[in-house]
């Protein structure tokens, strides 16, 4: 039940119930040990909403021991099984969408329309990994002695700690639970404590769905000191991580120092190149509901629109005017299409980069600011002729700005693309497919999407190169990274 009303600075606010989050142990929800707890605020309110358990050393430890039970339970579980619980608890996260979504918006500020789209993706992705996981398949090698034979077999790595954002509280989730439990692997998540019910509400699938005690568990706390905790341990034996490049560069060396398998998806600074021959009106629409799709807090959202200068001022003009359409609200509000920043520190984020873009010379063709002073919106911005020394143009923005600059040649637009050390996304509009071959093959990132907004999907490969990580989280490859490779030879004597 959801009811809406109008506050002071002009949007909608609307409120439904939200749930208090407890650990998830064995199956159990459990408070923390000493009853520690942290406030989750909404968004769109600034508002705390509920509460969340902060799990402290002992809880973690019953965690660990509960992961390591549940690996051993879980890998001994035929693919077909493992699939068909997974599958079951896919269709309730698509059954409660709905509900899930109202708890999304309320914690993280989305659109409801965003929120629920969000959970159906996510059921999608748990059946594909469902179904990728009844084709693990090993191999026979042919011996140089008759007498023997070789196999190559694939076994799950173990236990796996998984360190996820508040960007996508499901999406962020399902793409390293579903490949883990596909493998076999137990799966001990520390979701986001400042999203936390959603995640929970995905785990409550998978326990109705019958899932074994201790396959899955969720905990919440510091998250530098539950990851400096979880890593080092022993159960673990595999670390992966969203979230931005200087935490997973961190993340990264402690999973080093203890030869753990990482898997880290860390921030990008996409670009956007429109060459001269583009299609305007599309690279319009699709690169822009791109970049303001959940207030352009997506690592993979258009950052850097690169725009051939004899073109440059008409797709300037045309995607301000789609910007300006948009409805900022509550989103829980009926025909909210940008909700307010998911915390504080992004609306502080978007002023200092709007004071250095102005300061370093961008013109600012629409938003340019906060909204009222009750929640945290901010304004879609469209900034033109960003200099190269703007912050905007170096540091992942992470929020509701367009910047847009000119070039002369797509060499050098190219050399633009590949200047910054990020190389997550890309987005590229061409109606010619000499340079759609040219930019598919220099353009530095983990994923290319030509004449098309981005179009992730459970078969692609998603992941980044240089400081945008390493390793995938989609496709076959994603499965690879819980899998070990073990070679045996059996002699028949
Ligand atoms: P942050 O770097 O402090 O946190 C990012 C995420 O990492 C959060 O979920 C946080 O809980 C977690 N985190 C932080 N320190 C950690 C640690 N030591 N161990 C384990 N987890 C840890 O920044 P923030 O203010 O929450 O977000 C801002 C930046 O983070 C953005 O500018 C963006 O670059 C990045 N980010 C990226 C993604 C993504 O999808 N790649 C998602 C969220 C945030």
């Amino acid at each position: 039940m959801t009811t809406a009303t109008a506050t002071p600075c002009g949007h909608v606010t609307a409120t439904a119930s939200y749930p208090d989050t407890r650990l998830l142990i064995n199956n159990e929800w459990c408070d923390a040990d000493g009853g520690k707890t942290l406030d989750v605020y909404n968004p769109a309110t600034g508002k705390a909403i509920g509460k969340v358990a902060r799990a402290g050393i002992a809880d973690l430890n019953r965690a660990l021991e509960a992961a390591q039970k549940g690996f051993e339970i879980w890998r001994r579980t035929p693919a077909t099984e493992r699939a068909a619980i997974m599958r079951k608890a896919a269709a309730l996260l698509r059954e409660r969408a709905a509900d899930i979504g109202r708890i999304l918006t309320q914690e993280q500020g989305k659109p409801f329309v965003e929120a629920r789209a969000e959970c159906i993706a996510g059921a999608d992705i748990i059946e594909w990994f469902a179904d990728e996981g009844r084709r693990v398949y090993g191999r026979i090698v042919p011996s140089r002695n008759l007498a023997a034979q070789q196999l190559v077999i694939k076994e799950p790595v173990g236990p796996v700690a998984a360190f996820t954002p508040w960007n996508f509280p499901i999406n962020q989730i399902v793409r390293k639970l579903g490949a883990a439990l596909a493998s076999g692997c137990s799966f001990l998540c520390k979701a986001p404590e400042e999203t936390p019910a959603s995640p929970a509400a995905l785990l409550q699938c998978f326990v109705d769905a019958g899932i074994p005690a201790g396959v899955i568990g969720l905990v919440y706390g510091d998250p530098a000191e539950i990851s400096s905790y979880l890593i080092p341990q022993p159960v673990i034996r595999k670390v992966t991580f969203t979230g931005s490049t200087p935490v997973g560069k961190q993340l990264a060396a402690i999973a080093g120092q203890h030869m753990k398998r990482a898997t880290m998806e860390l921030g990008g600074h996409a670009p956007v190149i429109v060459a001269a021959d583009a299609d305007i009106a599309l690279a319009v629409k699709a690169a822009g509901a791109a970049k303001f799709r959940n207030a352009g807090q997506v690592c993979i959202s258009p950052t850097r629109f690169l725009v051939h200068n004899s073109i440059r001022a008409e797709f300037a003009k045309a995607l301000t005017a789609q910007t300006e359409q948009l409805k900022i609200g509550d989103g829980l509000a009926e025909g909210t299409t940008l909700g307010p920043l998911a915390n504080a520190r992004r609306i502080t984020a978007m002023d200092k980069i709007l004071q250095d873009a102005r300061a370093t010379g961008a013109k600012v063709l629409t938003g340019g600011g906060r909204v009222g002073s009750e929640g945290n919106f901010f304004a879609p911005t469209v900034l033109d002729e960003v200099s190269l020394q703007a912050d905007v143009f170096n540091n992942e923005p992470f929020g509701p700005i367009a910047a847009i600059r000119g070039f002369d040649t797509l060499e050098e637009a190219i050399a633009e693309a590949n200047r910054l050390p990020f190389g997550l996304a890309g987005y590229a509009f061409t109606q010619s497919i000499k340079n759609a071959h040219l930019l598919s093959q220099s353009v530095e990132v983990g994923m290319l999407w030509i004449n098309q907004p981005a179009a992730p999907s459970p078969e692609m490969p998603f992941g980044g190169v240089k400081d945008s990580g390493y390793g995938s989280e989609g496709g076959p490859e994603a499965m690879e990274a819980y899998l070990v490779t073990k070679a045996v030879s059996i002699m028949a004597v």
